[in-house]
């Protein structure tokens, strides 16, 4: 056997290996990590060099198919007793070239970006990165005004509109401003309105309701996001009742936010929605095609990248109604380029939108979900929900919670459920926590952009 394998080039070891990997491991795993790949050079000392097509790469590769590589590349030639990894030196067009660079700098420059655990406000939703246009003008001038004039002048302030529009940024840009003009003078606190009916819960379970209580009737300017899902939960709309007029009557500032005008949402108690209609409302519509570029070109220089004109009038034109779509499809025709380094033609781009396009309609499954995540790390399906604390399989478990929430919009307790009966509090903490790495973490972006893949392929 070892005589015919020595006659082998590195490149014939490296495809066999490579077959034999392909066998292994799950196809777009396979296709993304190891499909560029190549062995660089085999030193006397037995010693085998393999380089990948960049440093998301590496990483992956080393920290799960070291073992089985090695073993491999082993078996087909019995002095290879090392494999090392390098990232291989791009040969593509300059622009590209450049393109790598950024990527390398943004990695390195940008400051580390976590929410606030005071306010729960995330910084990089500020009002300098908000675009105006004619769709939210009036929500944007309204937010200033109470920026100015916290807790006088418009009490509450509500803000609604469809979903990827903008609500949550403005509300939090809002109190990111209040936080840094005011300084420490102004106690604000942000919370989502699931977040405030799960402490609710909590509250009332564990006889702990003074503490909710303090909570947030000690707070200057109190953010609630998606007031649409208070209502109807009677406890924590009365609750929520009780806290809104203890804020009011003491000139403090209530902002909220709700997919719908308040008249609209129909569980909502007579008392409380006459409370929101006595301030400012202020709606946010669907964005004009001039404001949909210029929220792609803010995001893009945010992005630290740069798209070709048509590509980005592409984009404008097609998607129409969700800004939140459309930073998507920049994330992922980003990472085509950069990462799987696929030439960007009109038609790879159409193909990517109608794509994301088609997902936004398509029925998923929340076993589908599950399957896919397991399949892509790699680990059963009773690994996933068990009690293991393991390294490897609590990223799994939370990338679950974030991908049935994020694409099913599951409630926590359900997702607890989901994760073999734990409790909902865990679901919260795992969503929250990817949804703040995947904003820092370029490579845990990439695996989730992956996955989501695979899932809406079906
Ligand atoms: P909503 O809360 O209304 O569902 P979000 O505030 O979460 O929407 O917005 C979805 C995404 O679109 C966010 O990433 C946000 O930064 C971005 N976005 C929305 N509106 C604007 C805008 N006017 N300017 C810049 N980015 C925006
Ligand atoms: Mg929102």
């Amino acid at each position: 056997m070892r005589l015919i394998f020595k006659t082998m080039d590195l490149n014939q070891i490296w495809q066999s290996t490579l077959a034999e990997l392909e066998l292994q491991i799950s196809r777009p795993n396979f296709l993304t990590w190891l499909k560029k790949s190549r062995l660089v050079k085999k030193e006397e000392d037995g010693r085998i060099v393999v380089g990948l097509v960049n440093n998301f790469a590496k990483e992956w590769v080393e920290n799960k198919y070291h073992k089985m590589i090695l073993e491999t590349l082993h078996s087909l030639d019995e002095t290879i007793k090392k494999v090392e990894y390098t990232v291989l030196v791009e040969q593509q067009s300059p622009q590209i070239k450049l393109e790598s660079k950024t990527i390398l700098n943004r990695q390195t420059t940008l400051p580390e970006l976590k929410v606030d655990p005071e306010t729960n406000l995330h910084p990089r939703y500020t009002l300098n990165s908000f675009v105006v246009g004619s769709s939210n003008e009036l929500a944007y001038a309204a937010t200033q005004s109470v920026i100015k004039d916290v807790g006088k002048k418009y009490n509450p302030l509500f803000i609604y509109g469809g979903t990827g529009l903008g609500k949550t940024h403005l509300i939090q840009a809002a109190g990111n401003e209040i936080k840094n003009l005011y300084k420490n003078k102004i106690k604000v606190k942000y919370v989502s309105s699931e977040k405030f009916v799960n402490d609710v819960v909590w509250a009332i379970r564990n006889k702990r309701m003074d503490d909710v209580k303090s909570k947030y009737r000690n707070v200057d300017v109190l953010i609630i996001d998606d007031i649409q899902f208070v209502g109807g939960k009677e406890r924590s709309e009365e609750e929520f009742f009780h806290t809104f007029n203890v804020l009011y009557e003491n000139n403090k500032q209530i902002i909220i936010s709700s997919d719908r005008p308040p008249a609209a949402i129909p569980t909502l108690e007579e008392r409380l929605r006459s409370r929101f209609e006595g301030g400012m409302i202020a709606d946010i519509t669907y964005p004009d095609y001039e404001m949909r570029m210029a929220i792609i070109k803010t995001k893009l220089q945010e992005k630290n990248a740069d798209l070709p004109e048509e590509i980005c009038g592409l984009v404008a034109n097609k998607i129409q109604r969700n800004i939140r779509e459309i930073e998507g499809i920049l994330n992922k025709i980003i990472f085509y380029r950069e990462v799987k380094n696929i030439e960007l033609t009109t038609k790879v781009i159409e193909e990517i939108i109608d794509n994301i396009i088609q997902q936004s309609s398509k029925n998923i499954t929340a076993s589908q979900i599950i399957k896919a995540v397991a399949d892509f790390y790699e680990i059963t399906l009773p690994e996933l929900t068990n009690r293991s604390r393991k390294k490897s399989v609590v990223e799994p478990r939370q990338v679950v919670a974030f991908l049935l929430r994020d694409l099913l919009d599951m409630s926590y307790p359900d997702i607890g459920e989901k994760l073999g009966k734990r409790d909902h509090t865990t679901a919260i903490y795992s969503c929250g926590k990817i949804s703040r790495e995947i904003s820092k973490n370029q490579s845990l972006n990439q695996k989730i952009i992956l996955i989501k893949e695979v899932i809406h392929k079906g």
